[in-house]
């Protein structure tokens, strides 16, 4: 028997029918070529291929097609959106605002940046886990370039305001580029109505295949970008490299079933999220990590007290989930998402990820509460 799957937030099976279209484009029989190949069939049909689904993730969140660059995930589409467009503008400034608990795509360039010469304020969570939009109004500057803030956060799965926070950066003159890695699919994206300049998006956090992403940037007001590869010019100038035609048709096609069931299927993961909380919740010392309701349905970050971190993730071996610690050569740390929350390290040590999807059932949730029962008490003796 293998491990129920509650690791969703760390990459999502392909839907079959993803995995379909997919397979479609890779053969003779199918659609197999170079989509900048301008002079034959095969170069022409790849290409209407690409621009279909380049269509499809643009209605999925609200944006014109022409505003969608394909990059090989989120990762490298936050490299792009952070030292791309600071590059392209360094009469701005030379001051980024990002918050402790990003994703390490963000973090990491960030870090980077700073030896180059940029500053960077680091805004604090508060208990819940929440980046509050006046953090943001209180730490632009005059030298501010680029505001970064993720929408949902991966390891605890609360939820930024990044309406309000837009609201805040353009009328302050300051881009700002949102990771959305975790929301796409999930939560209502609507570049249309929210003025964030740059939004990162990742194919396999949303039943796509992994190596695929995209980054919407912002043609009204234009916002401009130096590119990071440097090659054929592919996606005018900002990216270049031959497009994987099969990986991008099954980005397209992922975001073209996350629109048709986004609100349905919200709701009914948030219910199954429920009832596992419910049922792990009556276990005493137990400590939920981020925000009871301003959160993204599938995702449950809980700490557990009175057992310790190591000994509790190898006895939940029937469940495949993500541990509060990242482990470096020689010691276990606590994930650096959840001790910003203030909890002590034994207890941060000690939390576990669960994440919920699309193939979750409600027998498996039950699975895994009664495991989760079972294992606790038994560590506690
Ligand atoms: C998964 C994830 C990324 C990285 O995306 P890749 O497509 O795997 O490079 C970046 N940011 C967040 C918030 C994520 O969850």
């Amino acid at each position: 028997m293998r491990p129920i799957y509650l690791d969703y937030a760390a990459t999502t099976p392909v839907d079959p029918e993803v995995a379909a279209v997919l397979a479609h484009y890779l053969t003779l029989d199918g659609v197999f070529a170079n989509p900048a190949s301008r002079s034959h069939l095969y170069g022409w049909q790849a290409e209407e291929a690409v621009e279909t689904a380049r269509g499809q993730v643009a209605a999925l969140i609200g944006a014109e097609a022409r505003e969608i660059v394909w990059t090989s995930g989120a990762t490298e589409a936050d490299n792009l959106a952070i030292k791309g467009v600071v590059a392209a503008y360094p009469e701005r400034g030379r001051h980024i605002i990002t918050s402790a608990i990003e994703h390490k795509a963000v973090l990491d360039s960030c870090r980077y940046l700073e030896g180059q010469g940029y500053r960077v304020t680091y805004l604090r969570p508060d208990a819940q886990g929440l980046i509050q939009p006046e953090q943001v109004a209180q730490a632009l500057t005059d030298d501010t370039v680029l505001v970064s803030l993720m929408h949902v956060n991966n390891e605890l799965g609360t939820v930024t305001d990044i309406e309000v926070v837009a609201g805040i950066t353009r009328e302050r003159g300051v881009l700002l580029h949102v990771d959305a890695a975790q929301s796409l699919g999930k939560l209502p994206l609507d570049m249309a109505r929210m003025p964030v300049d740059l939004l990162s998006l990742s194919a396999h956090k949303t039943y796509g295949p992994k190596g695929v992403g995209a980054l919407y940037v912002r043609r009204q007001p234009a916002v401009r970008l130096v590119p990071q590869i440097h090659g054929g010019g592919h996606e005018r100038g900002m990216r270049s490299g031959t497009l994987p035609t099969h990986q991008i048709v099954a980005m397209g096609k992922a975001c073209e079933l996350a629109a048709v069931n986004l609100h349905q299927e919200s709701a009914r993961i948030g219910k199954l999220r429920e009832r596992l909380w419910t049922g792990i919740a009556s276990l005493e010392d137990v400590h939920l990590n981020g925000h009871p309701s301003q959160r993204v349905c599938g995702i449950l970050n809980v700490a557990f007290g009175g057992v310790e971190g190591e000994t509790l993730m190898l006895a939940l071996n029937e469940l495949a989930v993500s541990s509060g610690s990242a482990c470096n050569s020689a010691t276990v740390a606590p994930s650096y998402v959840v001790q910003s929350l203030g909890l002590d390290d034994r207890l941060a040590l000690a939390a576990v990820r669960f994440s919920l999807g699309r193939f979750t059932t409600l027998e498996e949730v039950d699975a895994a509460v009664a495991v989760v029962r079972d294992t606790v008490s038994r560590l506690r003796g």
